[in-house]
């Protein structure tokens, strides 16, 4: 019997929502550069429901029952007595979401003796060590474009909220004042000012495009120059070095993947090189950044503002330093988990799940490594040398 564990966030603390406050979410018809949305042969949940939690059960319980697979449903994954640990030995797939990740290091590998497939539902296979999977053979999938567009709307709005000093202000309504000095005294208009996004990829593409009509001057910074005609179209400059692009940038939006070559990629001495009072937001992943420089940087005031979403590791302790710090702007890892996002990486999970157990190819677009090598979207987004455990994939947690 082939059996499924499937690594979830916890349910919400007042329990498994009865009603939403919307009732629908909007259909799309294709992702914004014409691909296809996840297509399975048919789905189980109502677009909208709550998906990424136990309860919720990315909608596959009554699939994979039908299909006759064991389906183990569990949020406990920290340490050698979870349940993820005790199920891990004869599990066929692991189904992990970088909001909540079970990290799969070489160690786990080593134990998990019979699986062949680690779904990723959502994007980011940084938690997974791609170099002990090759090693293993095991495939890495992930549901590519599903939370883009979800995380660059974050992005957006945190680069306004930093800018416009608006959870400060929002603070000071909460506690019955009217401080508008307070306020104020650290509040720009976004306007004018010099915007760089390093990776501008799909989320990268999209924070540009929601940013150009801000009168911002736009930059970015990739591994490859974006088309002449779309550059010029977004009026976006492109610096072949990320330190290049610092320098000039009074907001550093960070979306790459990572890997060996971007761990860490904002550390003390590119931060010293940005204009005092910049700000950086990252929804990449935590260890894009050197988490004590980010505090150091905003102590000092070298940066006026960091928000993100990604911690390291997650969930983050209760003593994480960027819990604590000034002028942040931090959610949990939320920004690719909205309830429109659920829908879409959960119909694409089950799309992987009905490709695996019918011995049918999974999409090119969703592999990241397959067959003892990066392959699909994954020879594109990661690099690994053998040997070396991937960075954020739970080695040092
Ligand atoms: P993508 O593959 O479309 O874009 C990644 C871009 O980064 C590519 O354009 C690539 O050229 C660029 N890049 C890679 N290495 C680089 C380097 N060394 N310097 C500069 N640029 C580099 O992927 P995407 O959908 O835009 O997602 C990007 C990343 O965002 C994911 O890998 C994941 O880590 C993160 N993500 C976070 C969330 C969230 O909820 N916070 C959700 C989805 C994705």
């Amino acid at each position: 019997m082939t059996k499924v564990l499937c690594v979830l966030y916890p349910d919400p603390v007042d329990g498994y929502p009865p009603k939403y406050a919307r009732d629908t979410v909007p259909e799309l018809s294709s992702y914004p550069d014409g691909s296809t949305l996840p297509s399975p042969k048919a789905i189980d949940f109502k677009p909208g429901e709550l998906l990424g939690s136990v309860s919720g059960a990315l909608g596959l319980t009554k699939f994979l029952k039908n299909r006759n697979v064991e389906f183990v449903v569990t949020s406990d994954k920290e340490g050698p007595d979870s349940q993820f640990e005790k199920e891990l030995p004869d599990a066929d797939v692991v189904i992990s979401q970088p909001f909540w990740p079970a990290y799969l290091t070489a160690e786990r590998f080593a134990k998990a003796k019979k699986l062949k497939l680690a779904i990723t539902a959502g994007i980011g296979s940084d938690h997974v060590d791609l170099n002990a999977a090759n090693e293993h053979n095991v495939t890495v999938a992930e549901v590519t474009y599903c939370n883009s567009i979800s995380v660059a709307e974050h992005a957006v709005m945190q680069v306004l909220a930093l800018v416009r000093n608006y959870l400060p202000s929002h603070d000071w309504a909460r506690k019955g004042g009217w401080n508008i000095a307070d306020c104020v005294s650290r509040a720009y208009d976004l306007e004018g000012m010099t915007v760089g996004v390093v990776g501008a990829g799909r989320i990268g593409k999209a924070v540009l495009e929601r940013l150009k009509p801000f009168g911002v001057k736009l930059a970015y910074t990739q591994r490859h120059q974006l088309p002449a005609d779309y550059e010029k179209s977004l009026g976006a400059t492109y610096y072949p070095d990320v330190k290049e692009l610092a320098k000039v940038v009074d907001i550093a939006v960070l979306e790459t993947p990572l890997y060996a070559a971007t761990r860490h990629m904002f550390n003390a001495s590119v931060i010293a090189s940005m204009k005092r009072g910049s700000y950086i937001v990252n929804n990449g992943r935590g260890e894009l950044v050197d988490r004590d420089a980010i505090v150091d940087a905003l102590n000092s005031g070298q940066l006026a503002g960091y928000a993100g979403d990604v911690w390291y590791p997650q969930p983050a302790p209760e003593d994480h330093p960027w819990r604590t710090m000034p002028h942040e702007g931090m959610t949990p890892h939320i920004s690719g988990t909205t309830l429109s996002a659920q829908a879409r990486y959960a119909a694409g999970t089950r799309e992987i799940l009905e490709d695996f157990l019918d011995d049918e190819p999974i999409r090119d677009e969703y592999i990241i490594a397959q067959g003892g090598a990066l392959a699909g979207t994954g020879a594109k987004s990661y690099e690994v040398t053998k040997g070396q455990a991937s960075p954020g994939s739970g080695e040092k947690a």
